[in-house]
């Protein structure tokens, strides 16, 4: 049986690689494709899908052709929005856009227990940076002295990434102690880069990159770092993909992909 799959953001540059992603796998199927600013453009022409879709102007399209799941690759503006309306139509959501906000997050947390479709949001569908998460937690027990750098092209809207942002949380889930770190000079505020969950987090952005995180702590006459490099976006196509499979049997919204894999 295949799953019928719509696509939020399709034409952006997650959403066409998820459009193509989907229309590769024998068991999705893509029925529907929204991107309100490209609408009547062909998907063929916008994602190089060979299909006879055309990008739709809103989100009414997804129930009119009948999509299951919907995958969201939208931005931070749009994200919570967006998650919803598809809770509030019945539709398992796979959330990959970053920057959702404390207060849609709990209203889409409601939602997705009080109907009967779910929410998978993953801040990093690459299955490295999972990894480099769940190491950086383990390190932390450990080595509570801890600095993160996020390092993504020059077109990303937010910073820091939804990616570090989730390491900061699980860095401070773990660690025993919030050790003191000095802040720097006045003069040159940011410097040290921001603070999330005391955990400091330096945003580099420049044309060329992609999605890379390096987690650096600091013991006794050592260092440790962690890093993981997505330097292609079908890195994270496996867990899209996946979390389309998997989205139907979760309970309510799950936050990471680790509870899929
Ligand atoms: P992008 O190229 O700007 O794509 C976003 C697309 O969404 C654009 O085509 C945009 O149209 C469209 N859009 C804006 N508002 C919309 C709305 N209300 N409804 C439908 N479509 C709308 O950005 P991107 O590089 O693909 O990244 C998208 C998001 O994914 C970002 O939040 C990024 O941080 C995140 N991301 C997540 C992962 C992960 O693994 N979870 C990996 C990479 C990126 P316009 O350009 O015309 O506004």
């Amino acid at each position: 049986m295949t799953i019928r799959v719509g696509v939020v953001g399709a034409a952006g540059r997650m959403g066409a690689e998820v459009c193509r992603a989907v229309a590769a796998a024998d068991d999705l199927e893509l029925v529907a494709a929204v991107d309100p600013h490209h609408a009547g453009v062909a998907v063929r022409e916008a994602t190089g899908v060979d299909t006879d879709l055309t990008l739709a102007g809103d989100l009414d399209a997804l129930v009119d052709a009948g999509a299951e799941v919907v995958v969201e690759f939208t931005g931070p503006s749009a994200v919570g929005a967006n998650l919803r309306w598809l809770l509030e139509h019945d539709l398992h959501a796979v959330v990959g856009a970053t920057g959702i906000d404390e207060a849609d997050l709990t209203v889409a947390r409601e939602l997705a227990e009080a109907r009967p479709a779910n929410a998978l949001i993953a801040p990093n569908f690459a299955i490295g940076a999972v990894l480099l998460m769940q190491f950086a937690a383990e390190a932390a027990r450990y080595l509570p002295h801890v600095e993160i750098i996020e390092l993504h092209h020059d077109r990303k809207v937010d910073a820091p990434s939804g990616t570090a942002l989730r390491t900061a949380e699980l860095i401070a889930d773990a660690r025993a102690e919030i050790p003191d770190a000095p802040l720097g000079d006045d003069r040159h505020p940011g410097a040290r880069g921001a603070a999330h969950a005391d955990v400091r987090v330096h945003s580099v952005r420049l044309p060329g990159l992609v999605a890379h995180e390096e987690v650096i702590f600091g013991g006794t006459g050592q260092t440790l770092t962690l890093r993981h490099d997505s330097i292609d976006r079908t890195s994270f196509m496996p867990g899209v993909l996946l979390g389309c499979r998997k989205v139907a049997s979760l309970d309510g919204l799950v936050v990471g992909l680790e509870h899929v894999l």
